[in-house]
C-alpha cells in the first residue's frame, strides 16, 4: 500500500453516562497529512481527542497507533503519539527550558538524548529564544507554541491538536498554521477545531463530526468544489434589458439587485464569466464587476450535518498496519 496509515480507529463509541458522547466513528490517519476533525461545540471532538491519545478509556471500540494496539501495547502506542489538550498542561511558574525538560523526561526520552531533543522542540516550534523566559510571561500564541513543543518532543509519528489556535490572535493564528503545516512534513496531524476557515487553509483532509457522529469524510479539493455555487454577480454601469441579459449563452435566470447590479445564474458546469467579458467589453456595458458566488463554508456545513451519516470506512477497508520504521 502506499499510503500507510498512522493511526487507525474503529467502531469507538464513548458514553458518559447515558449520553452517547461519541458513537461507533471509525477513521484512519494516513501519513504527511494534516486531518482535519471538524464540528460544532459539543459534537464530541475533545472526548475523541482524549480517547486516541490514551487520556480516557473508550467504550467500546479499537485504536491502533503506528502498529500498536492502544490498549494491549499501550506503552508503545502512546510513545507514538503526542498531544496538545483543550486546555495546555503547562506549568507557568518554570521556565520554557525547565518545562520542556521535565516533558522529556515523563516522555521516557533517554537522559544523554534529552537535551538534543529539547533544543530540536524548541527549534521547530520557533522557540529558541526564550528558553530562559517564564512561561507565564509568554504571550499567548508562544505559550501555545510551547504546548506544541511537549506534543513533539519525543518525536511521535503522530500529533494531536485539539483547537489549537482558539484565543490567539490573528497574526499568532497565522503562525501556528505555518507550523502546523510544517510539523506534517514529518508527522500526521489530527487537528480538531469548529472553525471551518481553519480546515480550509490547514487540512489536506476534513472529517466532520456533529452529535457524535461522522458525517462527512472527504478531500479538502472536494469540500471546496462543494463550495462552488452556480450563480455570478454582475455590475454594468450601462446594462442592457433584462431580456438581453438573459438571452447570454449559458444564463439560466436573471435577478435584478439594483439598477446596476444583477445576478445570473447558470449551470454549475458552465461559467460564463468569460463570454459576458467579452460582450460587455463589446458593447460598452461599463463592467466593473463580476463575481462567481461561492457558499459559505457555514452553508457546506448546514446541508452536510443535515444529511445521512457516512458510510463506515471500517466495513470496508482493512487495516494495513504501519511498522515502527
Ligand atoms: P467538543 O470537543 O466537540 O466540543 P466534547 O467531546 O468536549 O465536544 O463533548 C461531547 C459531549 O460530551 C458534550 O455533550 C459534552 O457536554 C459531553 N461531555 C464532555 N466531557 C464530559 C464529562 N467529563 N462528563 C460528562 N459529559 C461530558
Ligand atoms: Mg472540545
Amino acid at each position: 500500500m502506499e499510503n500507510k496509515k498512522l493511526l487507525s480507529v474503529k467502531h469507538l463509541s464513548r458514553f458518559y453516562g447515558s449520553l452517547s458522547a461519541v458513537n461507533n466513528i471509525s477513521f484512519h490517519l494516513n501519513k504527511g497529512e494534516v486531518l482535519g476533525f471538524l464540528g460544532p461545540n459539543g459534537a464530541g471532538k475533545s472526548t475523541t481527542m482524549q480517547v486516541i491519545t490514551g487520556n480516557l478509556a473508550p467504550s467500546a471500540g479499537q485504536i491502533n497507533i503506528y502498529g500498536f494496539d492502544l490498549l494491549d501495547s499501550a506503552k508503545q502506542a502512546k510513545a507514538n503519539i503526542g498531544y496538545l489538550p483543550e486546555q495546555p498542561p503547562l506549568y507557568r511558574e518554570l521556565t520554557v527550558d525547565e518545562y520542556l525538560s521535565f516533558c522529556a523526561q515523563i516522555n521516557r526520552i533517554e537522559n544523554t538524548k534529552q537535551k538534543i531533543a529539547l533544543e530540536k522542540a524548541k527549534e521547530r516550534c520557533g522557540l529558541t529564544e526564550v528558553g530562559k523566559r517564564l512561561i507565564n510571561n509568554l504571550s499567548k500564541g508562544y505559550q501555545q507554541r510551547v504546548g506544541i513543543a511537549q506534543a513533539i518532543i519525543h518525536n511521535p509519528a503522530i500529533v494531536v491538536l485539539d483547537e489549537p489556535t482558539v484565543g490567539l490572535d490573528p497574526i499568532q493564528i497565522k503562525e501556528i498554521r505555518n507550523l502546523i503545516r510544517e510539523l506534517a512534513e514529518d508527522h500526521g496531524v489530527i487537528l480538531s477545531t469548529h472553525i471551518l476557515p481553519e480546515v480550509q487553509m490547514t487540512c489536506d483532509r476534513v472529517q466532520i463530526i456533529n452529535h457524535g457522529q461522522l458525517v462527512y469524510s472527504d478531500d479538502i479539493n472536494h469540500l471546496h468544489q462543494r463550495m462552488r455555487s452556480n450563480s455570478l454577480i454582475l455590475g454594468l454601469n450601462h446594462a442592457p434589458s433584462e431580456a438581453e441579459l438573459k438571452s447570454l449563452n449559458f444564463i439560466d435566470e436573471v435577478e435584478v439587485l439594483s439598477n446596476s447590479r444583477f445576478r445570473l445564474s447558470h449551470a454549475i458546469e458552465n461559467s460564463p464569466s468569460e463570454n459576458i467579458a467579452q460582450i460587455a467589453a463589446d458593447k460598452n456595458w461599463g463592467l466593473f464587476e463580476i463575481r462567481p458566488e461561492q457558499k459559505t463554508l457555514e452553508q457546506v456545513f448546514v446541508e452536510l450535518t443535515s444529511g445521512d451519516v457516512i458510510a463506515d470506512e471500517a466495513d470496508t477497508e482493512e487495516y494495513n498496519g504501519a511498522s515502527a520504521a
